[in-house]
């Protein structure tokens, strides 16, 4: 029989606050999650339209090797809840010009059809650039990903091995300018600097070691989840719940209570819930803003967000599409002035990329029987950021008749579904519709980022894409384990030190 060590409450149901119930359930506490919307998820939503469900949130899982810790942590496996799929091809990039390129989910192909596509040349950069960011990776995610938040005095204090690898994260260039430097072919560039939307960050700022996102996605793999991205959040409710966690939606936490610097439990609807432990999954503005005790709360001193989104889910009726892959991007001529637009205007870009998910070919999701659900997504400034009204029906106009153009829709197609970043900033406090916690644009971010334990009051932890490793379900599952694994250390009952996604 467990014993229930210590009373711990989980603010917020996004993959940090579940991962870090699960955990902390399955080591033997009493947890509590209380989630203030009708469903759990957070981000990783789900749409129920005419009929079927749709995920409204991450459409590519990367690193699944940080949910397989998590179960792994639980003494169960991943591949026994959910299905991974490899997609081949799964990306196909098309700009106005008529020029298109596959990225598939094995490198060889990859490599392959960018020969096919773009030549010999562009083919042996393209293979440089991955040996390049595979080196920052594997340099820099043992110090920034995978262990505890980085301090400016704890890189003073490592030894000269690990400060020996960390010259190959390239911190002191920015993106844009190391793949400038490397990469000649104009269309392979683009495709490069996609990756700085992986976390919503501004390529032409974000530090150079982000680079290696190119490689965690393309090396490491981008995988479709079998029935939807929801799948693996109902994977890990079913942790939760297996562990004992008591899990409460429509419970909205008014604020932490604590006494003399330690936290004594949370008001969630009116009602005082007593706690040993608070792990917050909400965003780090909201908690600081509203969540912490006035006498805790630091002066207004906002990070800036990451990129928000414009989305829609289509309905178009089976078999008209005649442009079928799990993941399209069709770029506009010139992608870096979007870049410009989001940063330096707050605004959408005039001609934006736009994205398109097909649930059905990437994830398996079984939805309507006679038609297919594409998620679109458009990167949007945060709402702090946005300089004027946004004309969203004249962008839906615009994207529909590109998408018709190019044969990813039909004319009979039908949006059934919409959101635009003000809508993602009421559902998520704090967060200005960001999608991946503060932006990513300074060498300092990952030093300015908050820890997962905090410095204001004990026994407060933070878990979430706000909070250190940062955002991205595979660094929000991580931020779920380091937080548990903060708390275990300070209770005395630290968790087996191990690589997490070793
Ligand atoms: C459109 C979109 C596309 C994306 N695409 C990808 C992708 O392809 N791949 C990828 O890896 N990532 C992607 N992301 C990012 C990813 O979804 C997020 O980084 C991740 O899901 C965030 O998890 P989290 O742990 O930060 O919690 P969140 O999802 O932010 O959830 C926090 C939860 O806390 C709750 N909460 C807040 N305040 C309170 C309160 N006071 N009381 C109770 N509950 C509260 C909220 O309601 C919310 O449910 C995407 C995100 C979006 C929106």
């Amino acid at each position: 029989m467990k014993t229930r060590q210590r009373r711990v409450v989980v603010i917020g149901g996004g993959f940090g606050g579940l991962s870090a119930a699960a955990l902390l359930a399955h080591r033997g506490h009493n947890v509590e999650l209380f989630e203030r919307a009708s469903q759990l998820g957070g981000k990783a939503g789900i749409a129920r339209t005419q009929g079927a469900d749709f995920d409204t949130g991450p459409s590519l899982l990367t690193l699944p090797s940080a949910a397989e810790s998590l179960f792994e942590r639980c003494g169960q496996r991943l591949s026994e809840h959910i299905t991974l799929r490899r997609l081949s091809p799964a990306f196909h990039y098309t700009w106005p010009d008529g020029t298109a390129v596959n990225i598939d989910h094995d490198l060889g192909l990859t490599l392959t059809n960018v020969q096919h596509s773009l030549g010999q040349a562009a083919a042996s950069e393209f293979e440089a650039f991955l040996h390049y960011a595979r080196q920052i990776w594997d340099a820099s995610a043992p110090a920034f990903v995978l262990g505890d938040a980085p301090s400016l005095s704890g890189m003073l204090r490592l030894n000269v091995k690990t400060l020996a690898s960390l010259r190959h994260i390239d911190a002191s260039s920015t993106m844009e300018a190391a793949i400038c430097k490397r990469v000649r072919n104009p269309y392979l560039r683009d495709v490069l600097r996609r990756y700085a939307t992986y976390n919503g960050s501004d390529v032409r700022r974000a530090p150079a070691t982000l680079n290696c996102i190119a490689w965690v996605e393309m090396g490491l793999g981008g995988y479709g989840v079998e029935g939807g991205i929801g799948a693996l959040v109902q994977a890990i409710i079913k942790l939760c719940e297996q562990g004992g966690v008591q899990l409460h939606t429509n419970a909205h936490v008014d604020g932490i209570v604590a006494k003399q610097g330690q936290t004594v439990g949370v008001e969630v609807n009116g009602r005082f819930v007593a706690a040993d432990a608070v792990i917050c999954n909400a965003d780090v503005e909201h908690l600081k803003s509203s969540l912490l005790p006035l006498a805790s709360r630091p002066a207004p001193h906002p990070q800036a967000p990451s990129m928000s989104g414009w989305n829609m889910i289509v309905r178009v009726p089976a078999g008209q599409a005649q442009s079928r892959f799990p993941h399209t991007v069709l770029f506009p001529s010139e992608y870096i002035k979007e870049f410009e637009a989001i940063f330096d205007r707050g605004e959408i870009a005039q001609s934006p990329t736009i994205y398109v998910c097909n649930q059905q070919m990437s994830h398996a999701r079984r939805g309507w029987p006679d038609a297919e659900a594409l998620f679109v997504m458009v990167n949007a400034p945060s709402v702090d950021r946005s300089s004027n009204q946004i004309d969203f029906t004249a962008l839906s106009d615009s994207v529909m008749s590109q998408l018709t153009e190019q044969g990813v829709v039909s004319a009979a197609s039908q949006i059934v579904w919409t959101r635009d970043p003000s809508g993602l900033a009421a559902r998520f406090p704090g967060s200005q519709g960001a999608l991946y916690g503060a932006a990513s644009n300074s060498i300092f971010s990952a030093f300015r980022r908050p820890a997962n334990r905090s410095k204001v009051l004990r026994g407060l932890y933070l878990a979430g894409g706000s909070a250190h490793p940062g955002g991205g379900v595979p660094l929000c599952i991580l931020s779920g384990l380091a937080a548990s694994r903060a708390l275990m250390v300070d209770t005395g009952l630290s968790e087996p030190e191990q690589s997490v996604l070793g």
